[in-house]
């Protein structure tokens, strides 16, 4: 029996052997590697900054913090999305409030946005105020669902309009772009994360990019105890004495046998994206023809796709369904098909506005944000690695057909 899983990490010798040399050299922390690291995904993604962190939830965390968020403030989240997003914003006591998002690319539904901030807040000379709670609109975290962009440049003109800052949480999206500018590049600081599950990996592991090199500094201190030297300086200068630290800091740092991988991990990760491009350019034209009832995540024009994860929805109306429940039951049925032939399958990600920690602090209903309670209900990633072959490939797409065809 086959077992094809739905995700594998991408590595070979390159990262056994730069690991080892991290190791050898006796510099294990923060150091050297997490420096080159840096510069490559900064490169890469055509920022002028890096700062590599423990994870993205802690990049997002030190973003916030450094862009002068505070328990007065409100941000706007898209409820479909991992819980992390809006955890970063809990973090500090600020409110996320949750936002909808399109059923077609699963991002945040810029149309939505613009009359939702006119409806829940009053423009008090610049500042918008939620009219029912008085707290401060601060900003939007628009996400980069799959490997996909938000419509980034819709929201950076809704945000203009309204003094808002913005925050691409693109944890899944290193790489993606529109018409040629990286997630990272659109002038707004952009998190992303390296957790085994996303394009390339460092075990754990974070970053944020970020043109503006105030932004970058803080968030160096933040990410370490905001002492006034780092350590490796500190190391290099053979000083005695323990820096002053003038500000509350963290310890968000990467260590440079992470920063090992992740200089490994950058060096192949046009092979990667080619693979897995060209694996989703397979599903795109098998699954009208074997599988009607599934739509592939819709890629806008000019959108560069980086299949962190390949995602179908179940059109519930087209399979002759009544609602979104009864669709729900047909995904968890043909997941549990596929399970059974060997090929493991996962829930898109959920809904933030349906999760307990939320529902019960804010009183969300699943009917709040339709479109995200929808994603939730009805997606599906199907398997989509580097290594996943054409003939695994076709396995899964035959088993799709199957189970349509019952
Ligand atoms: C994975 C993910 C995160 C969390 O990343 P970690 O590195 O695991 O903290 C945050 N946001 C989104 C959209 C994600 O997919």
């Amino acid at each position: 029996m086959r077992n094809i899983p739905v995700f594998v990490p991408y590595f070979d010798e390159e990262e056994q052997n730069l690991i080892a040399q991290s190791l050898k050299s006796g510099w294990i922390v923060q150091g050297p590697m997490v420096a080159e690291f840096e510069r490559a995904v900064a490169a890469y993604e055509g920022v002028a900054n890096a700062v590599a962190v423990t994870s993205c939830t802690t990049a997002l965390h030190l973003a916030l913090i450094a862009m002068g968020l505070e328990s007065r403030h409100d941000v706007l989240v898209p409820s479909y999305t991992f819980v992390a997003t809006a955890n970063a914003v809990e973090y500090v006591d600020a409110t996320p409030v949750l936002v909808d998002v399109r059923t077609d690319t699963y991002c945040i539904d810029a149309a939505f946005l613009d009359g939702f901030i006119d409806k829940r807040y009053a423009n008090e000379s610049g500042i918008w105020r939620n009219r029912e709670t008085g707290k401060e609109l601060f900003g939007i975290i628009p996400v980069g669902l799959f490997g996909l962009c938000a419509d980034i440049p819709a929201i950076n003109q809704i945000a203009a309009r309204h003094n808002l800052k913005v925050l691409e949480d693109n944890a899944c999206a290193l790489g993606a772009h529109i018409n040629g500018v990286h997630e990272g590049a659109f002038g707004n600081p952009t998190c992303l994360s390296f957790h085994a599950r996303k394009s390339i990996t460092t075990g754990e592991g974070g970053m944020v990019l970020t043109d503006d090199p105030v932004l970058a500094d803080k968030m160096c201190k933040l990410r370490s105890h905001s002492a006034s030297l780092s350590e490796h300086s500190r190391h290099k200068n053979h000083s005695f004495l323990m820096p002053s630290h003038n500000e509350l800091g963290y310890n968000y740092r990467m260590t440079d046998i992470q920063g090992a991988m992740g200089v490994a991990q950058m060096r192949k990760f046009d092979t990667i994206l080619e693979k897995k491009r060209a694996l989703a350019a397979r599903y795109d034209s098998a699954l009208p023809t074997h599988a009607p009832g599934l739509i592939p995540q819709a890629t806008p024009k000019g959108y560069y796709h980086t299949y962190q994860s390949y995602v179908v929805m179940v059109d519930y109306k087209t399979l002759g369904y009544n609602s979104v429940e009864e669709g729900s039951a047909y995904r968890n049925r043909l997941m549990a098909y596929l399970e059974e032939r060997g090929i493991s399958t996962r829930q898109g990600t959920h809904a933030i506005h349906m999760l307990g920690y939320y529902q019960k602090k804010y009183g969300y209903k699943p009917d709040d944000l339709p479109g995200a309670y929808a994603c939730d209900k009805l997606c599906i990633a199907l398997p989509m690695y580097a290594r996943l072959t054409n003939d695994e490939q076709d396995y899964v797409v035959e088993v799709i057909a199957e189970w349509v065809k019952k």
